[in-house]
Order: structure tokens, then sequence, then C-alpha cells
């Protein structure tokens, strides 16, 4: 069945709910039993609250179909599920490789949180293909990925990574956020675990957290223990919009697309930008691999400005844009865009781009709109000055 059919009929119990098209947002935390014998055993399809209910498991169930893995966690937010994956594969003494290009709240988890408890992170460059080896070390036990990479979109080599990482029973987990499962499939690419954000596109509406984790069969106990034993639960409301969010994810990810590139082209032909950061553009780092191994792309994407313009200008060009708001997170109805610049906390590689850097999410505006507002923008950012000011 297509993408499309698929999306209509996952995690649906019609027939459980009086024929009613969606499952109703089951809140509670006490299940009841009938007997003795039912409590001591355990015997009820739903025990307890923290252990599942028809809301939780209709998109749990549903995410499992559409990632093709063995099961799914959810999590109340993306990073809690990028640190539920993280738990469910560490013990204490483990070491870990982390790509330099990695989500900067994952960076700090890895080296603050996870460092407390014994656990030793290496990050590395996103773009060093499969070659591995020499960071590897007796007890590494996880490679984690994110491609494209946050903020700078390098693609990794994937198959690569897993493959090396399984000829040595190292798990691997992959941030999967910016493609979700319908443009990048993680677990056929040999990953054992994928996180979600679907706070992001699956949410599509700004209006919601939430993580979700799939993992395939080897690394699926492990991580559904590690969930079991923190409780850490989306609430009904947040699953049931997020089920809503579903039904939809492949015609707002096909918009998102289209704009995404039409508004990439248009800024790349602009005067004040000097490279275009989208993995559907030769420009970008990995490209190739995207286009081996993606089947399509988001609407996210960044651009690097022309050196020499002040920050005093690019506050002017930000501060009064009309359509564009400046803020964090993506996937949602709505156009976003916000400054950013990594040269603080990169390790294992040197982002040093001479201009301003700029991330933008293309939302449902028209493209025409979006334009104008940038192009008035860009017209703020490139207005000859005072000599002090454009220096
Ligand atoms: C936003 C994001 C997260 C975190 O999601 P939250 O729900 O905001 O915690 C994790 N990874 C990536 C790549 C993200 O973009």
């Amino acid at each position: 069945m297509g993408i499309g059919t698929r999306l209509s009929k996952l995690g649906r119990m019609s027939d459980e709910h009086f024929g009613f098209i969606n499952t109703p947002t089951y809140r509670g935390s006490t299940v009841l039993f009938k007997t003795l014998d039912d409590l001591e055993h355990g015997r009820a399809r739903y025990t307890y609250g923290t252990a599942g209910s028809p809301t939780v498991e209709s998109l749990e169930s549903a995410w499992t179909s559409l990632t093709g893995a063995a099961g799914t966690v959810l999590c109340p937010s993306g990073l809690g599920a990028v640190a539920m994956a993280l738990l469910s594969t560490l013990k204490q003494g483990d070491h870990l490789l982390v790509p330099d290009s990695v989500y900067v709240p994952t960076r700090a988890l890895c080296s603050g949180f996870l460092a407390r408890f014994g656990i030793e992170t290496t990050f590395y460059d996103p773009l060093l293909g499969g070659d591995l080896e020499r960071l590897i070390k007796a007890n590494t036990s996880t490679i984690f990925l994110e491609s494209p990479g946050s903020q700078t979109f390098e693609i990794q080599d994937v198959p690569r990574i897993t493959e090396f990482a399984s000829r040595r029973g190292i798990k691997t987990i992959i941030d999967n956020t910016w493609a979700t499962p319908l443009l990048f499939c993680a677990h056929e690419h040999g990953c054992d675990v994928a996180v979600e954000a679907g706070t992001k596109y699956l949410s599509g509406h700004s209006d919601l957290l939430l993580g979700l984790v799939s993992a395939r069969a080897q690394a699926w106990p492990a991580l559904k223990k590690t969930h079991q034993s923190m409780a850490m639960l989306p609430g009904p409301e947040d699953c049931s919009l997020a089920l809503r969010g579903m039904r939809t994810l492949h015609i707002r990810l096909k918009e998102a697309q289209t704009r995404g590139l039409e508004m990439a082209r248009w800024l790349q032909a602009q005067p004040e930008v000097a490279t275009l950061l989208h993995p559907a553009f030769p420009s970008c780092p990995g490209h190739a691999l995207w286009k081996r191994d993606f089947k399509g792309s988001s609407g996210v994407f960044s651009v690097i400005l022309r050196p020499g313009f002040t920050r005093e200008r690019l506050a002017d060009m930000l501060d009064h844009l009309s359509i564009f708001g400046m803020g964090y997170s993506w996937g949602g109805f709505e156009s976003l865009i916000i400054p950013f610049d990594c040269r603080e906390y990169r390790t294992a590689t040197r982002w040093n781009p001479e201009g301003f850097a700029l991330r933008l999410q293309i939302g449902l505006e028209e493209p025409d709109d979006l334009k104008a507002d940038l192009r008035a923008g860009l017209d703020r950012l490139s207005a000859p000055g005072s000599a002090a000011e454009d220096r």
C-alpha cells in the first residue's frame, strides 16, 4: 500500500471504540482489575497508566509499522527521546561516538549528564564516511548519527557507518527528525535505534512536544526496559494530536519539500547569499549521499551570507521581518528564521564561514510573500550605512 493509505490506516482501533474512527484520548492512572487473581497475575490488557493506554498504543503501533521497527516507545519531548535511546544502549564505563554536527542539546547531554555517569563521548567529523576505525576503543558501545546535521546539514554515510558498527557489535542510534521515516528509512539503512522529535513534522502545528524512539529487534528489549524503568511518557492529548498530525504527514512534507526547494533556489540567487546548505543542492556537504539514500527533502535548510555585514545590520534585517518569525524548533505551518554560529562548541571540525549563517524553516505561507519579506530584510542588511557601520 502507498504511504497515504498507510498513514490513513495505521494505529486505528475503531472496532474497539464503537466504530469511531479515532482512538479516544484516554486519561488515567489507575486501571481496575476484576479479581484478586487478575491483579496478582497482571491479567489485563492495560494495567496502569504508565504501562500504556489505547491512545499511547495507537501511536506506538502506527510508528512501529511506519518505521519497520520491532517496537516504539514515546517520550515527552524529542530531547527526552534522544536521552532514552542513549540510556538504552549505554552503561557506566562505555565510550560513545557522536557527530560534531549533532543537535546542540544532545551534545550537552553527552558531555554533561552522561559524563557524570562515567560515559565518555568522542565527537567525530560527520563527513568522515565510514572511516571510524581510529576512533573506536575497546569500550565503544554506541555510535550516534544525525543526518543531516543540525543547522549545518552535513549528510552522513549511514549505511557505511552502520555496517562498520554491526561488524563490531556496536549499536547505532540515529536522530532522523529532519527526514522523518517518510524520507529516510533509518532501520533499513542499518540503524538499530531511530529517534524522531515528533514536535516537528509529526505535530506540524507547533502545538506539542513529543519524542518517538523505534528499535530493531536486537535493540528493542533494552529500549522497552529502559523506558519502563523511567515511565517517561507524553500526555494523552499530545499522543492524540500526534496521531492527527500523522494522517496528513505525507501531504505536509510534500509541500515542505516543494516550498523549501523554491525558497532555497531563490535565496541562492540573491547577491547577499554566499552558500546554500540544503541537502538537495550540490553545495551541501554530502549531497551525493542524500541523492543515494533519501527519498526527498523537507523544508528546513540554511544559508551563509556574504562576509562584511555588521551585526547591527543583521539585527535590522531580522527584527523587522513581517512573516518569518524568530524562534527555535520547526516543522510547523509557519516560517521561521534563526541565526546560528557553531564556532564556540565544535570540537572535531572547524566551522568558520566568513559571513553570518541563518537557518530557515519554510512554512505554508505563499512563497511570493515569503520572498518579498526576505528581500526587504536583505535590503535592510545590505543598505549602505555609515562608514563605521559598514566596516
Ligand atoms: C528539535 C529537535 C530535537 C528535540 O526535540 P524537542 O521536542 O524540541 O525536545 C531533537 N533532535 C533534533 C534534530 C531536533 O531538531
